[in-house]
């Protein structure tokens, strides 16, 4: 019988650059990415199908009605969530894939899938999360200000995680990530 593929769940702060890192790993790396479903609105540059499924909120009620998401979360006032299908039927194929999903979703996940492997990724100082989050300048003051409230709140969660990635440099982050990943698939097949 075919192996399934090891699941990992990427999560970070706001700001702390996960978002460029998982690029970057799935871009040298034969990982399959999950794109989530979410009803926040895209920002400048975000394509439907791509970053996200851009959904409104009854679409994203009705995904959630149909068991179509694998975990939800609400996170500073809109949804996220993980299609089920595209998960799954990777696994299946034996296919490694990665979720960048918050604490709550991870700890879902884990319920489900106790073998998922969860990384958590933290920046370097405290500070770098404000200025990256505002030099970025995707958001409203008033929306980092939520995210970094979000971001103090999620620390709580850290311990749920069994890998802590410091993102000081983007390629030795990319690397500690694939190598933790490919750990796991090792260990799996051994099994
Ligand atoms: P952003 O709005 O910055 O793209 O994402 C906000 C937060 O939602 C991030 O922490 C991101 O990891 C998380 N997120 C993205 N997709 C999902 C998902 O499918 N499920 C959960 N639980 N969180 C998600």
């Amino acid at each position: 019988m075919k192996k399934l593929g090891v699941l990992s769940v990427i999560s970070g702060f706001s700001g702390v650059g996960k978002g460029t890192i998982v690029k970057k790993l799935v871009a040298e790396e034969d990982y399959a990415l999950s794109i989530s479903a979410t009803s926040r609105a895209p920002r400048e540059g975000e394509v439907h199908g791509r970053e996200y499924f851009f959904l409104t909120r009854d679409e994203f009620h009705s995904m959630i009605e149909s068991d179509g998401l694998i975990e939800w979360a609400e996170y500073v006032n809109n949804f996220y969530g993980t299609p089920r299908e595209y998960v799954e039927e990777r696994l299946a194929e034996g296919k490694d894939v990665i979720l960048e999903i918050e604490p709550q979703g991870a700890l879902k996940i884990k319920e489900k899938y106790p073998e998922a492997v969860l990384i958590f990724i933290v920046p370097p100082n405290a500070k770098e999360l404000e200025n990256r989050l505002i030099g970025r300048g995707t958001e409203e003051a008033d929306t980092i200000k939520k995210r970094l409230k979000r971001a103090a709140e999620e620390t709580e969660y850290i311990d749920n995680y069994e890998y802590i990635v410091v993102n000081d440099n983007l390629d030795d982050a990319v690397r500690d990530i694939h190598h933790i990943i490919q750990a796991a698939s090792h260990k799996k097949d051994r099994a």
